[in-house]
C-alpha cells in the first residue's frame, strides 16, 4: 500500500467506497462523480501507480481486471448493448488517481472517442 493513495485508502477501507465486487487481488467500486448509469473503478488490490509500470507478471491481472469489466456489464444486463472499459494514463491519457483503474461505463449512448 501506497500511504498518499486514494484508492490503496478505499482497499484498506480507511476511506468509504461503494464497493461492488471483491476477491483475492481486485476491487470494484462505484465511481463517486459517475459518468453513466453504470461507472465502476475496477483495480488490483496491490498499489501500481499507472498502465506505465506494468510488467509481464502483471499480464494475468489486468486480464482478470478485463474479466471483471465483462462479468459486471453481464450481471447489470448491458453487455449485449454494450459498454466501454477504459485505462487512462498519466496526465494527457486524463489520469488522475495514480492507483491503476479500469473505468466499465455502461447503461447509455456512449459517444466516440474522436
Ligand atoms: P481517472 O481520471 O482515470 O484517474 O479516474 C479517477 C476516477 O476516480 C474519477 O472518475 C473520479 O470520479 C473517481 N474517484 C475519485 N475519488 C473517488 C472516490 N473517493 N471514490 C470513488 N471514485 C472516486
Ligand atoms: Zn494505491
Amino acid at each position: 500500500m501506497a500511504d498518499d493513495c486514494l484508492f490503496c485508502k478505499i482497499v484498506e477501507r480507511a476511506v468509504p467506497s461503494d464497493i461492488v465486487y471483491e476477491d483475492d487481488t481486485l476491487l470494484a467500486f462505484n465511481d463517486i462523480s459517475p459518468q453513466a448509469p453504470t461507472h465502476v473503478l475496477i483495480i488490483p488490490k496491490t498499489h501500481i501507480a499507472t498502465v506505465n509500470d506494468l510488467t509481464d507478471s502483471e499480464a494475468e491481472l489486468i486480464g482478470k481486471m478485463a474479466l471483471c469489466g465483462q462479468s459486471l456489464a453481464c450481471a447489470r444486463g448491458i453487455d449485449e448493448g454494450g459498454y466501454r472499459l477504459i485505462l487512462n494514463c498519466n496526465a494527457l491519457g486524463g489520469q488522475t488517481v495514480f492507483h491503476v483503474h479500469l473505468h466499465l461505463l455502461g447503461g447509455r449512448q456512449l459517444r466516440g472517442l474522436g
